[in-house]
């Protein structure tokens, strides 16, 4: 049986149903939350959404974003299967949510990250696609039930982010050809929700980008270079960790870079990063060594140093890198 019938197989076999992901969930995790929970209220199951974080404001305009319930509410709440989107890894949906988000039956992991693990009762780990979304939109077309306007508009959104607004190298003829089908079932027009997700600014985060490029640093060579989040940079912005998305490209897009960082100090004195690479470098293996994963031009990890610390550690270490392969 392949992969999707024997998923489908799962999803008709359980009652009920609770789907979560990655903390700082992106366009991707939530648009693949919604739809994926959609298809499951169509065959008639009981279904919750329980993430560690919020939201983002720039994804509320997604119907049924409200239906994302914070992970306490999950307490009382014991589902038959676990479906965890776009994680990598199953703490990564968050320290509580991992622990007490137990299901009497089944674990189903859907991601397209290469260091994915395997962690569910059921894998389903498709690298080469650009998004879960992704995933989730072949799966649905591979049923008998219809991807309905809601759903297109989910996937569509979670696509749009994962590849940059289809710049990346994981944005396929494939995947194009997707998009345009979603747009049409949608029938949504696709600037709006450009606008939606990347033209809805709040002015902090301009400041915030501003002191940000402010502490830019480049290795002699020109090849690694790195910006800084402080917490009392987001004090004083008056932004939050999710105002931080997308920094670490504007600096990727220097001429001399292969290595691009952007750490960011988190309340608890440690720190969180995310790596770019311009192709040669595999940032999911450096991010791998820091704990971290991801995407071979896109990864991140959390290091339990100060971002002092942090810095050197992932500068030494992208050197290696660079030695290696560039
Ligand atoms: P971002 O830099 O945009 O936060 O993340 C880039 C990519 O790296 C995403 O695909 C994300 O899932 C992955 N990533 C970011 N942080 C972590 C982390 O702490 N652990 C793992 N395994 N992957 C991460
Ligand atoms: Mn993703």
């Amino acid at each position: 049986m392949d992969s999707f019938q024997a998923l489908l197989t799962l999803f008709k076999q359980y009652q009920t149903f609770a789907i979560s992901t990655h903390v700082n969930p992106d366009g991707d995790a939530i648009g693949s939350e919604l739809a994926l929970f959609l298809f499951l209220e169509k065959l008639g199951k009981t279904v919750k959404i329980f993430n560690t974080d919020l939201v983002p404001k720039k994804y509320r305009f997604l119907p049924y974003w409200n239906k994302i319930k914070n992970a306490k509410a999950s307490t009382n709440f014991c589902p038959e299967v676990l479906v965890i989107l776009d994680a990598s890894s199953r703490e990564r949906i968050g320290s509580f949510l991992s622990k007490s988000l137990i299901p009497t039956h089944a674990v189903i992991n859907i991601d397209h990250h290469v260091t994915a693990e395997a962690f569910g009762d059921y894998n389903i780990i498709i690298p080469t696609a650009s998004s879960t979304a992704e995933i989730i939109y072949k799966f649905i077309k591979s049923t008998q039930i219809p991807i309905d306007e809601v759903s297109a508009l989910c996937l569509y959104t979670g696509i749009m982010f994962d590849t940059g607004c289809f710049r990346y190298s994981n944005a396929t003829s494939e995947t194009h050809r997707i998009a345009a089908d979603l747009i049409e079932i949608g029938d949504f027009a696709p600037d709006e929700i450009y606008r939606h997700v990347y033209e809805h600014i709040p002015l902090g985060k301009i400041h915030l980008l501003g002191q940000t490029l402010r502490t830019l640093e480049l290795t002699s060579d020109g090849k690694i270079a790195w910006i800084l989040v402080t917490q009392s940079m987001l004090k004083e912005t008056k932004t939050t960790m999710d105002d931080v998305e997308g920094f670490v490209k504007q600096i990727q897009a220097i001429e001399s870079v292969e290595v691009a960082i952007c750490v960011c100090e988190l309340p608890n004195g440690k720190t969180k990063v995310s790596l770019r690479s311009e192709g040669r470098v595999n940032v999911a293996a450096l991010a791998a060594e820091f704990n971290g994963g991801g995407h071979e031009r896109a990864s991140g990890c959390r290091i339990n140093l100060p971002y002092a610390s942090a810095i050197k550690a992932l500068v030494a270490s992208a050197k290696q890198h660079i030695e290696e392969n560039c």
